[in-house]
């Protein structure tokens, strides 16, 4: 549990409390039972998210092995588990930095070439198989996960 963090809008002290909350990165993702830091005085709030990076592992896993072709933020979502900026991924996948921002912000679709080659650049050694398993349409992930002491762990 946090202890005594104050507002950054007011200074309030924040108030915890336990709630299912969206994962604002992805749509589709729920996150059940996060801390959740409330202001009582202007109704700020923040989304304590423990052990981000082992989070971001199992959400990378779920997206490459979906069924369904990526949707924009989870694109996005992807290179930045990559650790990669725009200009770069661009590089790798032999596109321009422009085509890479408009598959993000859902003003494109991306094809089906690009998002099997997302989803290698991202597993390395995924089933070659799993890749003939992708449909046509973009679809977002739909998830629910829950943090225990030993990590995030898919709900059931
Ligand atoms: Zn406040």
């Amino acid at each position: 549990m946090t202890k005594d963090v104050k507002c950054t809008e007011c200074g309030d002290r924040m108030i915890s409390t336990r709630e299912d909350r969206p994962y604002s990165k992805l749509p589709g993702v729920l996150l059940l039972g996060v801390e959740v830091l409330r202001c009582p005085k202007c109704g700020e709030s923040e989304v304590v998210i423990p052990k981000p990076n082992q989070l971001g592992d199992l959400l990378a896993r779920h997206l490459i092995e979906k069924r369904d072709r990526l949707v924009g933020p989870e694109i996005r979502f992807l290179r930045t588990h990559l650790g990669l900026p725009g200009a770069e991924l661009a590089r790798r996948m032999g596109v321009s930095p422009e085509t890479i921002s408009r598959w993000e912000n859902g003003k494109d679709t991306m094809g089906p070439v690009a998002d099997r080659l997302l989803r290698l650049l991202v597993a390395g050694d995924m089933p070659r198989e799993a890749l003939a398993k992708i449909g046509d349409d973009p679809r977002p992930l739909s998830l629910a996960v829950r943090a225990s002491r030993a990590g995030w762990k898919e709900a059931a």
